[in-house]
């Protein structure tokens, strides 16, 4: 009987290990499934730019997957079953369970709403395309005073407030940050971005905790009023309730605790990837959310998996966090390394250079997933023997 590869979300993460994993795997010993909740690749890197109107194409997995052998399965995943290695998913072709070998988990994150009043009811956001298309509409039929609030100083909420004030400039565009924004960049980057914030003519509201949205206001903790015809919450990425529901060993948040192989602590047949895994990086800091942190945990988890399968040793890859690249809009950008303990290096990159880098990364990220078996050898690895397997899990 084949070994059954089963990967959980087809994201930066999940797409490109099932792709990976395909085109390292001989198809004669490993069945691979993907399953997804939308039959598409969603850029998500790119959802502020769809939800402001611009064109984002999505990716049929079908065109990703085809000829690879790669099995897709467009279906929501409800549960998991680790006594049973199951996983309970329900779509068009109604409800199934999928019984797997080895688990890849990799559905990434959506909205936390950190339970603040109104937000579920009344606030948009962009952190998936079903939410990101609802708040394009809404924008679409605001006219020239339209009012838009953007909570959250973070990289989302940033690259939010300055898109939408760019391409939409007949719209007054405001920040709430808790805190200020940049505030962990070099002076220089973060003289930058406030330069860039009064060129778009951004309203930055700092130190403004919001506490309740309304359909057309929200309210911060000191009671002002802050009028916004839509409210987007940037305020953090909350990861699916999933993987703590099924028993695995999970942080306060949810995300998956793995071992630098990115394997799960509690659970050695399931692995995690992307924003779903609390995986350490080299600096000892949890690695953030991020693309880059979905490529090295997705590497690094087909990796282990593979070695792991074929009788070899799991090899282990420093993660690495080198900085964040933040869009401004379509013609500026900053681009800030950090040092080994995530501290911002005086130097960074901004304008249209920074830009035009950010552009080409979106594009590189895009076409991987584009192409995910590329350089495929025609060679793929035969499983080892049982007993390989088994000396091999021995050992680790
Ligand atoms: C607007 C925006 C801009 C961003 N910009 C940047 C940036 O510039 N740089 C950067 O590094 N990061 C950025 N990020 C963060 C980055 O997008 C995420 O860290 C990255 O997508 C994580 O990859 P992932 O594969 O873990 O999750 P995802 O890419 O979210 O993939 C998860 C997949 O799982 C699927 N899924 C989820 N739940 C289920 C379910 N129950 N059943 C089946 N399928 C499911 C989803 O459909 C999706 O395909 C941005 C995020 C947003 C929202």
């Amino acid at each position: 009987m084949k070994h059954r590869i089963v990967v959980l979300g087809a994201g930066y993460a999940g797409a490109f290990a099932a792709g990976n994993l395909a085109r390292r795997l001989s198809p004669a010993d490993t069945e691979i499934t993907v399953v997804n909740a939308v039959p598409e690749f969603v850029e998500r890197m790119r959802l502020h730019q769809l939800a402001i109107g611009q064109a984002v194409p999505f990716r049929p997995l079908a065109d990703v997957f085809a000829g690879t052998g790669v099995r897709l399965r467009v279906a929501r995943v409800t549960g998991i079953d680790p006594g049973r290695r199951t996983v309970s998913v329900s779509g068009e072709e109604g409800d199934d369970e999928l019984t797997y070998d080895t688990l890849l988990y990799a559905l990434g994150s959506s909205v936390a709403d950190h339970g603040v009043p109104g937000v579920a009811e009344h606030a948009f956001d962009v952190t998936g395309r079903s939410s990101a298309l609802r708040l394009r509409e809404h924008l679409a039929g605001l006219g020239e005073d339209g009012t838009v609030l953007v909570v959250g100083e973070g990289l989302t909420g940033i690259e939010t407030a300055t898109e939408f004030a760019e391409s939409r400039p007949d719209l007054s565009v405001a920040l709430a940050a808790r805190g200020e924004p940049g505030d962990w960049l070099s002076p220089k980057a973060r003289l930058h971005l406030h330069q860039a914030f009064d060129r778009l003519g951004i309203t930055v509201h700092e130190h403004t905790r919001i506490e309740a949205v309304e359909p057309t206001r929200a309210i911060a903790a000191d009671g002002t009023s802050i009028p916004a015809d839509a409210t987007v919450w940037a305020a953090g990425f909350a990861v699916h309730p999933i993987a703590a529901a099924a028993g695995l060993e999970v942080t306060e948040t949810g995300r998956i605790v793995v071992d630098p192989t990115m394997r799960s602590v509690s659970h050695p047949d399931v692995y995690a990837a992307g924003d779903s895994a609390y995986a350490i990086g080299e600096n000892g800091r949890p690695l953030p959310m991020s693309c880059a942190s979905a490529g090295f945990t997705n590497m690094q988890a087909t990796a282990a998996i593979i070695a792991r399968l074929t009788g070899g040793e799991a090899p282990v890859t420093g993660l690495k966090y080198y900085g964040n690249h933040i869009s401004l809009g379509r013609r500026d950008a900053i681009f800030q390394m950090v040092d080994g303990d995530a501290r911002s290096k005086r130097w960074y990159l901004g304008g249209r250079t920074a830009a035009r880098l950010k552009s080409g990364v979106l594009k590189g990220a895009g076409w991987g997933i584009a192409h995910p078996t590329f350089g495929m050898p025609k060679r793929r690895r035969r499983l080892g023997t049982a007993a390989e397997r088994a000396g091999v899990r021995a050992a680790a």
